[in-house]
C-alpha cells in the first residue's frame, strides 16, 4: 500500500540530497572537529559551511546560530537564559497556544514561582497585540511566541509584537519550529532576539536543532561543557545532522516560492473539496494569516481518532490534534483556546502537506474521506439525532 503523507508538521521525510550530504560524514568522514590534525578539520569547515547555510536562510550571520539536539532544547535554551541573565525578574509572558516545549516549560517555572502570563487567542487563533501591551511589567524577563501554530498553522504577527516588547526593554523570544522554511524570515529585519528552529520539520533529520541568538544578546548556556559552539552548547557536535540541516536550509531557500505557490494551491484544493463534500465541516483557523502547508478542518460528530484508524487502511497519514498530543482523547489546548465548540474539536484533523505532496495524493485523500466520514456518523448517535431533527425540521 502506498502511504500519503499529510503529516508533515509533525515530521518530514529527509530530502535525498540531505542524505547524500550526510552519508560520508557516518562513514569515512568521522573526524572529530575539535581535533588539531587536518582530518577533523575537512570536519570543521564542512560545520561552518552549514551554520552559514543556516544563518542564509534566516538573514542571519553564522556567529548568531548555535547548534542543538532539537526545537524542544532550542526553546528551552533561550528561555532558561532569559532568566539567567535577568534574574531580578520573575514574570514572563508567552500565549494559550504554544507548543508544549514552551507551555509544559512555562507551567515548570510556575511551579518555581514564577508568574506566567498566557495570553488569549480570538476564535479565529490570532493574538491582540493589545493584550500583548497590557501584560508587559518592569519585572517582566521575556516574552515567548510561537511564530506559526503546530496545528493550525496561524501566523503571529511575531514581528509587530517584537518591537514593542523590545521598546519596553524585554527580551523576546520566538518558536519558528513550524515556520521555518515555510515562509520567509529575515533576521535583520525585526527586532526577536532569540529563535528556535528543528530540522526534522525542514527535511532535515531528527535530533538537530538551532537556536539563533542575536549579535550583543546576552546569553547563558543551558548545556554546559565543553567549549563546542563557542562556550554556548558543549557536547560534540553531531556532525552528519549539522551538515545535513545546513543542505536541508539550502534547499528550503530555494523552495520558498513553491510553498507559497504549488503547496498552498494543493492546500487549498484538498480543503475547498472536503468542504463541498462532506457537511458540517469546516477550517479551525484564520484562513489569509495561515502557512501554505497547513489546514484543521472539524468535521463535526465524528472523533478524530476514529477517521485517523480509517484512513490509516488507506495508508493516509494526518494529525488529530498536535501529533505530541494525539494519544489523549482530550480536544487540543489550541482549539480549546480558541473556543471551538467540543463537538468540532473532537473531530478535528490537520492535514499538513510539503514540497513532495502530489496533486495525486491530494485527489486520493478527498475521494476517500467523505465515505469515511459518513461511515462514522452513521455509527455516532450525535449524527444520527442531528439528522433526524433536520429531516423532521
Ligand atoms: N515547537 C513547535 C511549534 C513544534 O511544532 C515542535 C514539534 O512539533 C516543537 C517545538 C518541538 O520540536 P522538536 O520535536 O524538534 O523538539
Amino acid at each position: 500500500m502506498k502511504t500519503v503523507y499529510l503529516d508533515n508538521n509533525a515530521t518530514t521525510q529527509v530530502a535525498p540530497e540531505v542524505l547524500d550530504a550526510m552519508l560520508p560524514y557516518y562513514s569515512e568522514l568521522y573526524g572529530n572537529p575539535s581535533s588539531m590534525h587536518s582530518f577533523g578539520g575537512q570536519v570543521a569547515q564542512k560545520l561552518r559551511e552549514a551554520r552559514e547555510q543556516v544563518a542564509a536562510l534566516i538573514g542571519a550571520t553564522p556567529d548568531e546560530i548555535i547548534f542543538t539536539s532539537c526545537g524542544t532544547e532550542s526553546d528551552n535554551a533561550a528561555i532558561r537564559s532569559a532568566l539567567a541573565t535577568n534574574p531580578e525578574k520573575r514574570h514572563l509572558v508567552t500565549s494559550r497556544v504554544e507548543h508544549p516545549a514552551i507551555r509544559s516549560l512555562f507551567a515548570n517555572l510556575a511551579g518555581q514561582g514564577y508568574r506566567v502570563t498566557e495570553l488569549p487567542v480570538d476564535k479565529s487563533g490570532v493574538l491582540d497585540l493589545e493584550h500583548l501591551v497590557g501584560s508587559l511589567s518592569p519585572d517582566t524577563a521575556v516574552v515567548s511566541l510561537m511564530w506559526a501554530n503546530n496545528e493550525t498553522g496561524v501566523i503571529f504577527p511575531v514581528e509587530k509584537a517584537a518591537e514593542l516588547v523590545r521598546e519596553r526593554g524585554i527580551l523576546f523570544h520566538s518558536d519558528a519550529v513550524q515556520s521555518t522554511g515555510k515562509i520567509p524570515i529575515d533576521m535583520k529585519k525585526n527586532a526577536i532576539d532569540m529563535l528556535s528552529i528543528s530540522g526534522h520539520k525542514l527535511h532535515a533529520p531528527k535530533g538537530i536543532g538551532v537556536l539563533y541568538v542575536r549579535r550583543g544578546t546576552k546569553f547563558s548556556p543551558f548545556m554546559i561543557g565543553g567549549h563546542q559552539e563557542k562556550g554556548r552548547r558543549g557536547g560534540t557536535e553531531n556532525t552528519p545532522s549539522i551538515i545535513g540541516l545546513g543542505k536541508a536550509c539550502e534547499l528550503a531557500a530555494r523552495h520558498l516560492v513553491t510553498e507559497n505557490t504549488t503547496v498552498r494551491r494543493l492546500r487549498d484544493r484538498l480543503e475547498a473539496v472536503l468542504l463541498k463534500r462532506i457537511p458540517q465541516s469546516r477550517v479551525n483557523g484564520d484562513l489569509l494569516r495561515r502557512l501554505p502547508n497547513t489546514t484543521n478542518i472539524s468535521f463535526e460528530f465524528v472523533e478524530g481518532e476514529g477517521i485517523l484508524l480509517l484512513m490509516n487502511e488507506y495508508g493516509i497519514c494526518a494529525s488529530s490534534g498536535s501529533a505530541c498530543t494525539s494519544g489523549s482523547l482530550q480536544p487540543s489546548h489550541v482549539l480549546r483556546a480558541m473556543g471551538v465548540p467540543f463537538t468540532m474539536a473532537h473531530g478535528s484533523i490537520r492535514f499538513s502537506l510539503s514540497v513532495y505532496s502530489t496533486e495525486e495524493e491530494i485527489d486520493f485523500v478527498t475521494e476517500k474521506l467523505p465515505p469515511i466520514i459518513e461511515r462514522l456518523r452513521n455509527m455516532s448517535p450525535y449524527w444520527t439525532s442531528v439528522a433526524q431533527a433536520c429531516a423532521t425540521a
